[in-house]
């Protein structure tokens, strides 16, 4: 399904790369492959050894940085960030990563995630003294570095790092260094590479395959890496809680040529689609899937099913930023300018349409009714996801409980509402089943909150699940 239409949004990528002579090139190359993470903002520091220097800008990696501005950024170390953010959230000073100068240095900060007790720090922060000058809960994590009582860096960040409660992926880099902390839980993905010489650390693994970098492992739960002229040093800043990887990566935001946790993302999709049709047999001509992240599922189903796989629905690839912006009308509009039915294929015909999720309900309904114009006989609406009930407070904006159509309708009840024949979601036990993470416990290393309303860490009251900040 498409992001920006489902109202499912991923809220950022990162990417870092230290002791390559064109750090900044190479970050943009990392970029534009984790581009679908998020199309609001981007932006990159680099380091010289001297001096930390960033551009960054709201729009996309290609439009923000130009022959010249590239140009300007040149050094070892780089680290960049593309952004998604929801209303109330954007905005220039928010785009990230966030650069601070002080007499001791600069420090500067690119972060995947949410923090679910920022405003609380925020408002202890702000007692104190501290000044913001951003709504981004990143910057949370630089007044704490800076407030820390020690002299090194790397205590300041160990010591800052267990006040954050909820999901985050930060790259922090100084004119000679970069750090990289993974939660304790590891909510959201990131992994090691290297390129010669070079370290590169990415939210996806597809980041390394683009720049040409080999990989090398995930980054642990609570690991705090330091990577400087001296090589890497790792070391764990907090015990892990237990993994808790979010599954959505898996089935609906990371690209199809990653890896997460040694697990293929299109290979588990098609995992996902194959136990669709083990729960679900229907007698159907044709099985779709809605482009592009329901695709790996919808062969899946197909092969498993053995009722052949068609292309039922395409995808304009031409449509302006326009319709990235999230507000409700574009999005009911943006249904019908980014997808269209092949009336060759469905016409006449039983189709199985595979989708990857349900948010909202309005695009489902919206699709169904484009198939049946089209001539579809039946449409079966098969999901490759169990209903999606609770929000989402670790990064993703999945809107609050009651924007989601699952928290408060039955199956029959949203079948009715989108006009499907049919509609199945997939169950939580299948769901892991297909994936195939091996972790131990009941829900073997993945977070499932959004499914099961179980959330990994303790949220706050002041948390807030459209999260704003990236
Ligand atoms: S609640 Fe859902 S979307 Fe959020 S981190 Fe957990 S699995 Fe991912």
């Amino acid at each position: 399904m498409l992001a920006e239409l489902k109202g499912l949004n991923e809220e950022c990528g990162v990417f870092g790369i230290w002791g390559h002579p064109e750090a900044a090139q190479i970050t943009y190359y990392g970029l534009h492959s984790l581009q679908h993470r998020g199309q609001e903002g981007t932006g990159i520091v680099v380091s010289d050894g001297n001096e930390l220097k960033g551009r960054k800008g709201e729009g996309l990696v290609t439009e923000i940085f130009t022959a010249d501005a590239m140009e300007d950024l040149q050094g070892v170390g780089a680290i960049g960030h593309v952004r998604y953010a929801t209303a109330g959230g954007g905005g220039y000073e928010n785009v990230q990563p966030l650069l601070f100068q002080s007499q001791s240095g600069g420090l500067a900060l690119a972060h995947n995630g949410n923090l679910v007790n920022a405003d609380a720090l925020r408002n202890q922060l702000e007692a104190q003294g501290s000044i913001f000058q951003t709504s981004s809960d990143t910057e949370v994590l630089a007044h704490l570095i800076k407030r820390g009582g020690f002299s090194q860096l790397k205590d300041r960040v160990k010591n800052a790092l267990p006040m954050l409660k909820g999901a985050y992926a930060f790259l922090i880099m100084t004119e000679t260094e970069m750090m990289v902390a993974l939660d304790p839980h590891g909510l959201r993905p990131l992994s090691l590479g290297r390129l010669g010489d070079a370290y590169v650390v990415a939210s996806e693994t597809c980041a390394f395959d683009i720049v040409g970098a080999e990989f090398v492992r995930d980054i642990l739960p609570g690991e705090l890496l330091v990577i400087d002229a001296d090589g890497l040093h790792s070391e764990m800043y907090s015990m892990s809680s237990g993994t808790a990887i979010c599954t959505m990566e898996y089935i609906y935001f990371s690209r199809p040529d990653s890896n997460i946790h040694g697990i293929n993302v299109h290979a588990a999709r098609k995992n996902l689609g194959k136990q669709l049709a083990k729960e679900v047999p229907i007698q159907a001509d044709v099985v779709t899937g809605v482009p592009d992240s329901s695709i790996s599922a919808a062969i899946g189903y197909a092969e498993e099913s053995g009722i052949p796989y068609e292309m039922g629905l395409i995808k304009n690839r031409y449509v302006g930023r326009t319709f990235i912006q999230p507000s409700q009308s574009l999005r009911e509009q943006g249904v019908k300018m980014k997808l269209s039915p092949v009336r060759g294929i469905v016409e006449g015909k039983r189709v199985i349409m595979v989708d990857d999720s349900i948010v909202r309900g309005t695009t489902s309904r919206r699709i169904v009714k484009m198939l049946k114009e089209a001539g579809a006989t039946e449409v079966h609406v098969v999901i490759s996801s169990p209903p999606i009930q609770n929000p989402c407070f670790y990064g993703i904006d999945t809107s609050t409980r009651e924007e989601l159509i699952a928290s408060d309708h039955t199956v029959e009840e949203i079948r009715e509402l989108i006009g499907a024949d049919s509609l199945t979601f997939l169950s939580v036990e299948g769901m892991l089943e297909a994936i195939g993470h091996n972790e131990p416990g009941e829900t073997r290393g993945q977070c499932l909150a959004c499914f099961t309303g179980k959330y990994p860490t303790e949220i706050y009251p002041q948390a807030v699940p459209a999260g704003q900040k990236c």
